[in-house]
């Protein structure tokens, strides 16, 4: 099986935005008392997860910096509403996506290289043709035009890590406080093969949230329907 990045496709035809968040959030965390990391990450979504029946869901409207105990107990409390095995890391973002939207969408679309969108009937589409693990989640973005893509934001799981020989030899473990895991994104990256899931056609890596991988699978239904508005760039994976 081969594995693929998606990226965006940028040809100027695709000119649709989306001016909008996620409605809910972990905050960012103050430096580490052991290794000043703090703030908090970007790209680390669960648009599925609704946090409407926590009683203490009006303190995940706040993203400022808290104090690393605090963020422990706001991240536990909506451990019972996220897929199991989920990563929750500050500043990771939760619900529907909320805002405004503009221009013209392909069948598929990101945003950023982090976030991934499906029109709908694109989505049941591959599902028909057996493309596995796909979430995907309504979104709450107002279009001004009379007929608005019905576009799903779609909820990934975290797997797969870098194979050691595109990573460097001195890597540091992560904190042992605060579990901050530095490191420069390796370039080109090099996929551990045995780390890829095989259930899943549709993933983010799990050391570097922000690239989104499709399977051989997934890159050939999407091929084969001439779906549009993404690129796939196969990785290598040993
Ligand atoms: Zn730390």
């Amino acid at each position: 099986m081969k594995f693929y990045r998606i990226e965006e496709d940028k040809a100027p035809r695709y000119t649709g935005n989306l001016d909008a968040g996620h409605k809910w959030g972990l905050p960012g965390v103050e430096p580490c008392p052991r290794c000043d990391a703090g703030g908090g990450v970007v790209g680390l979504q669960y648009p599925c997860v609704d946090l409407s029946s926590l009683p203490e869901r009006k303190k995940y409207d706040d993203p400022r910096p808290v104090p690393f105990e605090e963020f422990v107990c706001l991240r536990e409390l909506v451990r019972p509403l996220v897929p199991q095995g989920a990563v929750l890391e500050p500043g990771t973002r939760f619900g529907p996506l909320e805002g405004k939207g503009s221009g013209y969408f392909g069948q598929l679309f990101m945003q950023n290289p982090w976030s991934l969108y499906v029109r709908r009937e694109a989505l049941e589409r591959l599902r028909g043709v057996g493309v596995r693990s796909l979430q995907g989640c309504p979104i709450n973005v107002r279009f001004r035009v009379k007929h608005p893509p019905e576009l799903l934001a779609l909820q990934l799981a975290l797997k797969g890590k870098y194979h050691p020989d595109c990573l460097p030899p001195d890597l540091k473990p992560p904190c042992p406080t605060c579990g901050n895991d530095p490191f420069d994104r390796p370039d080109p990256m090099i996929l551990d093969a045995a780390s890829l899931p095989e259930g899943l056609d549709v993933f983010r890596l799990r050391q570097a949230w922000t690239v989104i991988i499709a399977s051989e699978r997934m890159v050939d239904a999407v091929q084969r329907m001439e779906l549009d508005g993404v690129i796939f760039r196969e990785l290598e994976a040993r």
